[in-house]
C-alpha cells in the first residue's frame, strides 16, 4: 500500500480523547520513557519519512537539541531515548551516539545490541561502564525473531547485568511485520520473569485485544507511548483498572506525538496514580 494511502488510513482509528478529569497533578517531575533522536543526517532521513500534514508529525525535527526543545515546550523534565542498531554492524556506532547523549543532563539513552552481534556482552559491559541503564530491542528493524536462540541469548546477558529491557509492542507505523506480538512477549515474560521489563506501547499497539488479554494485567512495566490515542475511554479504563499503575510509564514516542497533547491527555486520566505514572515508577526503574 501507498505510505500516504496507510497512513490516511489510520487516520480513521484516531480517538478524541475525552476529557475525564478526577484528580489533579501536584508535582511538577515528568520523565517521559520514550522518545527517540538521531545525529542530523539520519534525523532527516527519519522525519522526511512521514508525508507532510500526518497527524504523526514529526513534531521536531529528530535530532537531539529538537527533542530538548519540545520537552521544555511541553513540560517534560527527562527523557529516556530509545536507540536501535538496525544490523550487527550498526551497534557499535548507535551505542557510540548513545554514550554521547548522556552530555545532555536531561536525556536518558538507551543502548542497543543486535542478537546476531559477535560480542554482546562485552558491549552490554561498555554501556554499562559508561552508566547506561537500558536497551531497547525492536525486532523490526533489527530484522530478527523476538524469541530465537540468538535473542534469548541477548536477553539474558541483558538480564544478567541488571539491564532494563525496553521492546517494541504490536504493529509499527512504518514496517509491515508481526514479530514483536502480544504473544511473543507474554512468552519472554514467563522465560524472564525478575528482569526490569518494559513493553512499549502497552505492549500491543494495533494489537489492543491480545494486548488486554495478554499483557495488561502482568507484573510488568508498560510504556503509554503511542497508545492511548488510539483506545476508546472504555479501553483506557480497563488498563487503568486491571494493570497495577506503578507498573505504567509514561512516554510520548516523539517526535512521532505531540508531547505536549500527550502530557496533557495523561494528566487527565482516572486514576489516583498520576505522579507514579508520570514520575516516581521511571524514577524508581531508572535509579534517579
Ligand atoms: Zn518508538
Amino acid at each position: 500500500m501507498h505510505r500516504a494511502v496507510y497512513f490516511k488510513n489510520l487516520y480513521g482509528s484516531l480517538k478524541t480523547f475525552d476529557k475525564f478529569v478526577c484528580y489533579k497533578y501536584n508535582s511538577d517531575m515528568v520523565v517521559d520513557f520514550h522518545t527517540h533522536c538521531y545525529k542530523p543526517l539520519l534525523a532527516k532521513k527519519a522525519t522526511s519519512l512521514i508525508p507532510v500534514g500526518s497527524p504523526y508529525g514529526p513534531f521536531y525535527d529528530g535530532t537531539a537539541d529538537g527533542l530538548i526543545k519540545s520537552m521544555r515546550d511541553s513540560g517534560i523534565d527527562r527523557s529516556v531515548v530509545l536507540n536501535i542498531a538496525n544490523s550487527p554492524y550498526s551497534v557499535k556506532a548507535v551505542n557510540d551516539y548513545a554514550i554521547e547523549l548522556l552530555s545532555y543532563d536531561n536525556l536518558i539513552p538507551f543502548g542497543s545490541v543486535h542478537p546476531y552481534y559477535a560480542d554482546i556482552e562485552g558491549e552490554i559491559l561498555r554501556l554499562k561502564e559508561h552508566g547506561i541503564k537500558g536497551l531497547k530491542f525492536h525486532p523490526y528493524y533489527q530484522r530478527c525473531e523476538l524469541c530465537d536462540k540468538a535473542a534469548y541469548k541477548a536477553y539474558e546477558l541483558g538480564a544478567k547485568h541488571d539491564m532494563i529491557m525496553l521492546f517494541h509492542g504490536g504493529h509499527d507505523l512504518m514496517l509491515k511485520g508481526d514479530n514483536s506480538n502480544p504473544k511473543l512477549l507474554k512468552q519472554i515474560y514467563d522465560d524472564f520473569r525478575g528482569a526490569k521489563l518494559v513493553f512499549a506501547h502497552l505492549g500491543g499497539w494495533d494489537l489492543w485485544d491480545d494486548c488486554f488479554k495478554l499483557l495488561v494485567g502482568k507484573d510488568v512495566y508498560l510504556d503509554t507511548s503511542f497508545a492511548f490515542m488510539f483506545l476508546t475511554k472504555e479501553q483506557i479504563n480497563f488498563v487503568l483498572e486491571n494493570h497495577d499503575n506503578k507498573k505504567l510509564l509514561f512516554g510520548t514516542d516523539g517526535p512521532w506525538t505531540n508531547s505536549k497533547d500527550e502530557l496533557m491527555h495523561t494528566k487527565q486520566l482516572c486514576t489516583p496514580y498520576l505522579e507514579d505514572i508520570l514520575y516516581k515508577n521511571a524514577a524508581k526503574l531508572l535509579g534517579l
